[in-house]
């Protein structure tokens, strides 16, 4: 892929409500929403990649580096073919990518980082209590363990956020991530809104 496409990153620790509003954002018409996470769970369990995608996630690690650019790669190239992804048109909400260093460097010669939506909440309890509920409702085996839970957190922590570092600070825009979903949307929306019309054809211009 020769094009660098211009892309919202939607940053934080698991359970702070990423897929949440990554969700709600994708709904708007000229923003499109991609989660690897989701990316992931939609591999055929049976596969080698969806075996392997288990092995690490049931365990509240990262799949591998290379395995989840390369895919990521696959993923978005099937997107524009099938025509829910038009980068022309589109700025790319991505959730869960970068989630190391080394993914951040890969991720440099796909990705114009319009914004970098930081979503912060001090309470890891309350999130851990948020991840529990979805694992129930989601059926997701990889948040209904508290050991693998705290483990994401860990994880988190040591690999994940120092990507933030990899960014000029001017991207990085921190959001109170407690509240109702509407609340949080709307300050998303407030970073959101002038990026995109910025991005936009004046058609007066
Ligand atoms: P999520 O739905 O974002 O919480 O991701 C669920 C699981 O998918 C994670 O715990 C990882 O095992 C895997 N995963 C998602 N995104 C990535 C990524 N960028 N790099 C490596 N593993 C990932």
């Amino acid at each position: 892929m020769a094009q660098r496409f211009r892309s919202l990153l939607l940053f934080g620790p698991p359970g702070v409500g990423k897929g949440t509003q990554g969700t709600l954002l994708g709904h708007i018409p000229g923003l499109f929403h991609l989660a690897t996470g989701d990316m992931f769970r939609s591999l055929d369990a049976r596969s080698e990649l969806g075996r392997q995608f288990h092995e690490y996630s049931a365990k509240g690690l990262l799949v591998p580096d290379e395995l989840t650019i390369r895919l990521w790669e696959q993923y978005v190239r099937q997107r524009i073919a099938d025509g829910r992804f038009n980068p022309a048109s589109d700025l790319l909400v991505l959730d869960g990518i970068p989630r190391s260093a080394r993914q951040a460097v890969a991720m440099d010669t796909h990705l114009d980082v319009l914004g970098i939506l930081h979503l912060v909440c001090e309470d890891q309890e309350e999130m851990i209590r948020r991840m529990k509920g979805r694992a129930e409702k989601e059926g997701r085996h990889d948040d209904a363990d508290e050991a693998v839970i705290r483990r994401r957190f860990q994880v988190y922590q040591a690999e994940t956020a120092p990507v933030l570092r990899h960014y000029d600070d001017a991207l990085v825009h921190d959001i109170v991530a407690t509240g109702l979903p509407i609340e949080v949307l709307h300050r998303i929306l407030d970073v959101v809104v002038p990026v995109a019309t910025r991005q936009c054809c004046n058609p007066l211009a």
